[in-house]
């Protein structure tokens, strides 16, 4: 049977249920927690967080994976109160969002470092809770892949290998340079999710179906980032675009290979989020959107249930 790790502890493929794949507590830059602006409002962020997350569930939504790195507001003790009051399974993930958010104190540290705490979180815990991470996240940084960003790929896809876990990224772009990197390390492409192929500036089809016919998962995991809401930020997309953009990787035969998610914050950290945007546009905007062009309920079974279990579940029993 196949095992996944929460914040709450290890748990059978089975109980994943209905999954977003790549969400967010509370997404910030470094040393926004020391921004007490920002702090003040606690017992509203909680709240808001609580309703967010209950709505979810209330949805059908069982299981969020938080895509969260080190040092951008990834909380566990906080995860573990959320996951026990709202019933919603909670993933936490290791690495970092990109080289560019990591923290001063990790940017020089060697591929053996970055491998060892990956590790580490993942078959011991985080943060010296027994919360093991569930996947590794790596990115790229604004303006391509930097050296740092390279030497996160290496680490995670080593970290992977190892443990069994998967790796989502976040952005798209040097696609191709991105699974080189893991294939170098022995990780193979059928363990990542290639993340946010549907930003509006980043469409790219053929790169979609090359990272399909290499046995990789595409994220079409911006989902709500409409460029038709007022407070569009840069990475949106128009709304019709997008469906045409998914649907058209469906027709091409790729259902395995597509994840959905929004990306959205229940409570951005030090930046004021896109007002309106929840991870329950999922349910109250896309997926009505999908029944309306005729997807069947099957298809939307595979993408919110079974391929968020099949890219989730550790491949190989955990290292320890
Ligand atoms: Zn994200």
């Amino acid at each position: 049977m196949g095992k996944v790790n929460t914040v709450l502890g290890t748990i059978a493929t089975e109980e994943l249920g209905v999954t977003a794949i790549h969400e967010h507590i509370g997404f910030g830059l470094p040393g926004c927690d020391l921004d007490t602006q920002w702090w003040s409002k606690a017992e509203e962020m909680f709240e808001t967080t609580i309703q967010k997350l209950q709505r979810f569930r209330e949805h059908g939504g069982k299981t969020f994976v938080d895509c969260t790195g080190i040092g951008n507001g990834r909380d566990i003790p906080y995860f573990q109160v959320l996951s026990r009051k709202t019933g919603v399974n909670i993933v936490a993930v290791t690495g970092f969002v990109a080289g560019d958010s990591a923290l001063p104190y990790f940017r020089d540290k060697s591929i053996e470092y970055l491998t060892n705490l990956f590790v580490h979180e993942i078959t011991v815990g985080i943060d010296g809770t027994s919360a093991k991470a569930g996947a590794v996240k790596v990115g790229v940084s604004r303006g391509g892949l930097s050296e740092l960003d390279e030497r996160i790929y290496r680490a995670a896809a080593r970290a992977a290998a190892k443990t069994g876990v998967p790796v989502i990224t976040h952005l798209s772009t040097n696609a191709e340079r991105q699974m080189e990197l893991f294939e170098m390390e022995g990780l193979s492409i059928d363990r990542a999710i290639i993340g946010h192929a549907d930003i509006g500036p980043d469409v790219d089809e053929e790169r979609d179906v090359m990272i399909a016919k290499r046995g990789g998962y595409v994220g079409f995991d911006t989902i709500g980032y409409d460029a038709e809401l007022e407070n569009a930020p840069y990475w949106s997309c128009g709304r019709q675009e997008r469906i045409q953009h998914f649907l058209s990787f469906l027709e091409k035969g790729y259902l395995k290979n597509a994840v959905i998610s929004a990306d959205a914050n229940c409570w951005p950290l030090g930046w004021p989020g896109v007002e309106g945007h929840s991870v329950n546009y999922l349910f109250e905007e896309f997926i009505p959107d999908l029944r309306k062009a005729g997807v069947d309920e099957g298809i939307i079974e595979q993408l919110l249930v079974h391929n968020p279990a099949n890219i989730l579940t550790m491949r190989a029993p955990v290292f320890v």
